[in-house]
């Protein structure tokens, strides 16, 4: 069934989820603070907005996909936001990345309007996003889930339900700590095995059929050589920024302090980023991690 839609977010991820939905046929209004987004997203087949009241007015759904969590806040809450102008029966659907607390307290208020509203994070870069294959991590209400199931669908090739609101942030900064980390690991993995002899390739055609194998070793090989597409490749091109990797492992700090877990080699991973982004590769992909323990 087709479904009027509002897109809010139209940046390196959004673009491409507003696309995937116009091209399966749905009528998507798209609204972003920069008018070259939004004529990106037109001519890909969505209808421009100039305001968010002209973006939700028709929506059936009310998609965002935004930097953090004050912009998903303020996108909702703002005298000229979602909840002051989205028509009853829209289901607002937030798939930035945002802390747990966040996702939970915006629900909290939205609920208290009346509409429905999940946490829908993605795992995949923005190649995924393009291509409709991203994985969605799905926090609320069942009814609400399976509402949204075939709108996420579109956009993704895995959809999941975590549980109540904030299950889906909870599970992505899990999810996205044990990537932080498990590239350090394979980073330093990569190096042993080279000061002790074995070259790149030979290593990997051994662990990655071995216990240690893991997404970040047989995906994105953050050594060069065995993996062609992985950014290790192309002088350690995003991807995944170090930038992003980093937003990602504070939001994982936050959500462990607020619920006592212990998390000490998610924070020592936290500090390592830092000081890569300390070194100016912010904007290198985050598997440049490798270089580091390389030198070091
Ligand atoms: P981005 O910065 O490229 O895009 C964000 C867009 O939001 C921009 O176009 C910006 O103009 C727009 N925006 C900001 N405030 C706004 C407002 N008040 N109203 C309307 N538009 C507004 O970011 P991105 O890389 O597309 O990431 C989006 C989200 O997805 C983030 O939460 C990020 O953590 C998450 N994410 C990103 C990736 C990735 O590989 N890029 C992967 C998984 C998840």
């Amino acid at each position: 069934m087709m479904s009027n839609i509002a897109f809010i977010g139209l940046g390196n991820m959004g673009s491409g989820m507003c696309a995937n939905l116009a091209r399966a046929g749905h009528q998507v209004r798209a609204f972003d603070l920069n008018a070259e987004a939004v004529a990106k997203a037109v001519a890909t087949g969505a209808v421009a907005a100039t305001t968010i009241a002209q973006c939700v007015s028709d929506a059936s759904f009310v998609i965002t996909m935004l930097p953090a969590g004050k912009h998903v806040h303020s996108v909702y809450f703002d005298d000229d936001g979602v909840l002051a102008h989205a028509n009853e029966n829209a289901l607002l659907i937030d798939c930035s990345t945002i802390a747990v607390d966040e996702a939970r307290s915006a629900v909290a208020k939205v609920d208290e309007v009346g509409y429905g509203a999940l946490d829908a994070p993605v795992s995949g870069g923005v190649a995924a996003a393009s291509a409709g294959t991203l994985t969605f991590m799905v926090g609320g209400e069942t009814a609400d889930f399976e509402r949204a199931k075939p709108i996420l669908e579109t956009m993704g090739k895995n959809v999941f339900h975590a549980g109540p609101s904030g299950n889906g942030q909870a599970a992505k900064t899990a999810n996205n700590m044990l990537l932080g980390i498990s590239m350090i690991a394979t980073s330093e993995a990569f190096n042993l095995a080279e000061k002790l002899g074995l070259d790149a390739q030979t290593f990997f055609d051994i662990s990655s059929k071995a216990s240690g194998q893991c997404w970040s070793m047989t995906s994105y090989c953050p050594a060069p050589g065995p993996v062609p597409t992985s950014p290790a490749n192309n002088d350690y091109e995003p991807g995944f920024t170090v930038a992003m990797m980093l937003k990602d492992l504070r939001l994982a700090e936050d959500a462990a302090d607020g619920a006592g877990a212990d998390i000490a080699f998610g924070k020592q991973a936290e500090q390592l980023y830092a000081r890569l982004e300390d070194q100016g590769l912010s904007s290198k992909d985050f598997s440049v991690v490798m270089r580091h323990v390389k030198d070091d």
